[in-house]
């Protein structure tokens, strides 16, 4: 069994990505799974690119410090020659139909000016991500079951077309994590690529900053303390992540304060402590590039000796290579 997540370095990583997914990763993973840092997926949209580069090295470092280990991470764009080979067979084995029915193309090219190639065929480089580590398993949201289904498809394809070379992955739903919201619009979830920073809590942010943010949070109107998400969706929010730091349920955690004030503060120390072993480990190692050039290294090393075979037999029962 071998599952295969990823982060997209699209924004700082916030409280959010730490525990409806790192976390879990660090501690539920398996010793077969992969976890990579998605740069060329940043790439689809307009972006910067000193800024991905800082980006995805900061993310190398907190998944790192979250505790993954070093064999299982990688940065994709480590793998470029290699995905880029793959991808180049996987869209010669994709009609441009199913290409363009991905919802998310529909729903991210109407809010582009210029709409790149690649936002059409980044899920075949998705399929590429999958196809080519053998993962059989890919933990998505809503949002990615589409591509996973055309990544099984491809899969598929190529097997019964040129022969059998990929695992048909499976895409599947992680048990509901917390879905940690916006703390200044608690309607959103909480994003990386969120332009107003003031209501999303990094998991670099210094203690004081973190404090602020969470004081800042917006609550509701009603003046009772307990958990009521659909009521008062701002106080649920912070219970939920309180109750996720210290492994309570929402309602356990709400029946331990008496006010807004308390939650808050509660909630404040919760997050600070913990973040701060990531926090501490992950500048450290921000600090020391060559340590993380060596971490990134041996991680890029091990996922492509992992694919190696997959591609050489894509491409030789291509006909090419
Ligand atoms: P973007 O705004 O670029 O989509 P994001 O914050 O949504 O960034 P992703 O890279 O899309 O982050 O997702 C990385 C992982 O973090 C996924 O497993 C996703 O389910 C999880 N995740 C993202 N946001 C939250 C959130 N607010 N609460 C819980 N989990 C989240
Ligand atoms: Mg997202």
């Amino acid at each position: 069994m071998t599952r295969l997540s990823a982060i997209t370095p699209s924004g700082h990583a916030h409280i959010g990505n730490h525990l409806g997914a790192v976390r879990r990763w660090a501690c539920e993973g398996r010793p077969g799974d992969l976890y990579f840092v998605s740069d060329l997926h940043a790439m689809t949209v307009s972006y910067n690119p000193a800024r991905l580069r800082a980006l995805s090295r900061e993310l190398l470092a907190v998944l790192v410090a979250a505790g993954i280990d070093a064999d299982q991470v990688f940065v994709q764009s480590d793998l470029v020659r290699e995905l880029g080979a793959l991808s180049w067979v996987l869209e010669c084995a994709c009609s441009f139909g199913e290409a363009a029915r991905m919802t998310q193309f529909k729903q991210k090219s109407d809010s582009q000016g210029m709409v790149r190639l690649g936002l059409l065929t980044y899920p075949v480089l998705m399929a590429a991500d999958i196809l080519l580590s053998g993962a059989d398993e890919v933990p998505v949201g809503e949002d990615q079951t589409q591509h996973v289904e055309l990544a099984r498809s491809l899969a598929r394809r190529f097997n019964t077309t040129y022969g059998e070379v990929f695992t048909v992955p499976t895409a599947v739903t992680p048990p509901t994590a917390a879905r940690v919201m916006d703390l200044s619009d608690p309607g959103r979830k909480m994003s990386k690529s969120t332009q107003d920073a003031a209501g999303t809590v990094f998991v670099l942010d210094d203690p004081d900053l973190i404090r602020r943010k969470i004081r800042r949070a917006v609550t509701d109107g009603e003046a009772r303390l307990e958990y009521r998400p659909d009521e008062q969706p701002g106080l649920a929010n912070l219970l939920e992540i309180l109750a996720a730091c210290l492994g309570k349920s929402p309602r356990e955690a709400a029946a331990a304060y008496r006010s807004y004030g308390e939650v808050k503060n509660a909630a404040a120390e919760a997050v600070i402590e913990e973040l701060r072993p990531i926090r501490t480990r992950a500048m450290d190692l921000l600090r020391d590039p060559a340590e993380l050039d060596r971490v990134r290294a041996h991680g890029a090393a091990r996922a492509t000796e992992r694919g190696a075979h997959r591609l050489a037999a894509a491409l030789r029962l291509s006909g090419v290579g």
